[in-house]
């Protein structure tokens, strides 16, 4: 996708903290972070949301959740953590690029959701 800024950091045409990365997937630190640590996990494939994977796409989503703890404790949040993926419209997705937000740090990151 050429014109997709997750994409665009895959192939390093936009700079990025790169926190982990290997063949399938690849973290970096988020630009405007809501927390104290805060990643972001994204295939390198590029997804659009949750609402368009396929079949093929269950063992990357999987790998994606199964680096969280390792990244997580790597960038600062040993002792827990929570993963958002924000999905279409509703969820008030910005970046239509899948990514899972990892976010913690040395302080509980309280309700998962302001109540109105
Ligand atoms: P979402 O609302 O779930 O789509 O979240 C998009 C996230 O991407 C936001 O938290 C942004 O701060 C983050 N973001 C946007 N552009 C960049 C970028 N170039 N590098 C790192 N994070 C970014
Ligand atoms: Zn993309």
């Amino acid at each position: 996708m050429s014109d997709c800024i997750f994409c665009k950091i895959v192939e390093g045409k936009i700079p990025a903290k790169k926190v982990y990365e290997d063949e399938d997937i690849l973290a970096f630190n988020d630009i405007n972070p809501a927390r104290p640590v805060h990643v972001l996990v994204i295939p390198k494939k590029h997804i659009t949301s949750l609402a368009t994977v396929v079949a093929e796409d269950t063992a990357v989503l999987g790998k994606m959740l199964a680096k969280a703890n390792e990244i997580a404790t790597a960038q600062g949040s040993p002792d827990g953590f929570r993963v958002l993926i924000n999905t279409g419209r509703i969820g008030n997705q910005e970046v239509p690029h899948l990514h899972l937000h990892i976010v913690g740090g040395p302080e509980p990151v309280g309700p998962m959701l302001k109540r109105i």
